[in-house]
C-alpha cells in the first residue's frame, strides 16, 4: 500500500518508468523521491506554517534549542523548474496565498509568508532554510539528506547560517545518535519521501526511540494519507510506543473530476508534545489556509486538527 504513496509523492511518469529509473542510477543512491516536483504544494504550506509554529514557541525562551531535520531536501526550490511546472503542484499551494498580508495575520502564518517572500520570485524554501532563518545565536540546525545531489545543494545553502550544517546520512539511523540534544530543548522533523514500504513502522519506531533519548522533545512528522485507517492506526501506534500527548493535522484536497488516483490529495502532520497553544493557533491559520489551498476547480482543502482531548 505504502509503495502507492510512493510513487504519489515521486513524479508523473508512469510505473514502468519509474522501476526503469530505481533499476538504474537512482538505485546507487536508494533514494528515488525528489522534492522538487511537490515544492510549495498544499502539504509543504501547512507543514512548513506548523514548523513556524512550533519554532515560534521554542524562541520564547531564553534558552537555547536545537532543530534536526532528519529528512530534509535541498533547501531552495525553483518554481519554474522543469520538475516544478511538471506537476504544476505549487499552483495549488504557496501561489494561492498572494493575497494574504497585513498585521493581523496569525504570527506563524505572517512569519512563514515573510520567509517565503524573502526566498525570491519563484523560489520556495525547504523545512531546513526555514528553520535556519528562525534560529538565534545559541540554537542550532543539523540537517540530513541522504541524498548526494540534494545534499551537496542543502550544504550551500546552508553556508551563511554559521549554527545550521548539514549532513548526507541516512536521516533514521543518524537521529538515535544526535539524541539527546545538549540543549534538551528542541524540535525533530521528520519528513519521509514514503518510498518504503515500511516507512509508517519506521517512523513508530524513531518516534519511541526518540522518546525514550528525549522524552520531552517535539517531534513533527508528515505522511501521506490513503485511508484514514491507516493514518489512524499510525496515530494509535505512537501513543501506544509511549508518547503522552500528540496533536494531529489532515489536509484534504479532493480528488478533482478528472479523478487523478495517482496524485497525493490527503496529507497528515502528527505532533508529539505540540507547544502549549498550537492547536489553536494551527486552527487560526487553518481557517485562512483552507479557502485557498486545494485543486484547480476551487473546491477549498477541508484541514482538520485535534488536540489530545479530540483524539
Ligand atoms: N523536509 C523537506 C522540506 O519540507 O522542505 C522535504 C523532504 S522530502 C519530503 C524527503 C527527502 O528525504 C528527500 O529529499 C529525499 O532525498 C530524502 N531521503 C530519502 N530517504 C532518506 C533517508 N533515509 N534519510 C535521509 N533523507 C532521505
Amino acid at each position: 500500500m505504502h509503495v502507492l504513496h510512493a510513487l504519489h509523492r515521486l513524479d508523473e511518469r508512469t510505473v514502468p518508468q519509474l522501476r526503469r529509473r530505481s533499476a538504474t542510477k537512482a538505485a546507487a543512491q536508494n533514494v528515488n523521491y525528489r522534492h522538487a516536483f511537490h515544492a510549495g504544494n498544499f502539504a509543504d504550506v501547512v507543514k512548513h506554517v506548523a514548523l513556524v509554529a512550533i519554532l515560534l514557541h521554542l524562541r520564547k525562551k531564553d534558552k537555547p534549542f536545537r532543530v534536526i531535520d532528519t529528512h530534509a531536501g535541498r533547501g531552495i526550490y525553483d518554481l519554474d523548474s522543469e520538475a516544478a511546472q511538471r506537476t504544476g503542484e505549487a499552483s495549488g499551494g504557496i501561489a494561492r496565498l498572494g493575497d494574504l498580508s497585513g498585521a493581523s495575520l496569525p504570527p506563524a502564518l505572517a512569519t512563514y509568508l515573510d520567509i517565503v517572500r524573502a526566498t525570491g520570485a519563484a523560489r520556495y524554501p525547504g523545512s531546513p532554510l526555514i528553520a535556519a532563518q528562525l534560529l538565534r545565536e545559541s540554537d542550532k540546525l543539523i540537517a540530513i539528506e541522504k541524498h548526494p545531489e540534494d545534499e551537496a545543494v542543502l550544504a550551500q545553502t546552508l553556508a551563511r547560517f554559521k549554527n545550521a550544517k548539514s549532513t548526507c546520512a541516512d536521516g533514521y539511523a543518524r537521529l538515535a545518535a544526535l539524541l539527546p540534544p545538549p540543549e534538551r530543548r528542541g524540535l525533530v522533523l521528520i519528513d519521509p519521501p514514503f518510498e518504503a514500504e515500511n516507512e509508517f513502522a519506521q517512523l513508530v519506531q524513531a518516534l519511541a526511540g526518540a522518546r525514550r533519548r528525549f522524552a520531552t522533545g517535539i517531534a513533527l512528522v508528515w505522511y501521506p494519507i490513503k485511508s484514514t485507517a491507516a493514518s489512524d492506526a499510525f496515530a494509535g501506534e505512537v501513543l501506544a510506543g509511549g508518547a503522552q500527548d500528540i496533536a494531529r493535522i489532515t489536509i484534504d484536497i479532493g480528488r478533482d473530476a478528472k479523478g487523478d488516483k495517482d496524485r497525493l490529495s490527503a496529507a497528515g502532520l502528527l505532533v508529539v508534545n505540540p507547544p502549549y497553544g498550537f492547536v489553536e493557533k494551527m486552527r487560526a491559520a487553518a481557517s485562512l489556509l483552507g479557502p485557498r489551498l486545494g485543486r484547480t476547480d476551487g473546491t477549498p482543502a477541508k484541514i482538520a486538527i485535534d488536540g489530545a482531548g479530540d483524539l
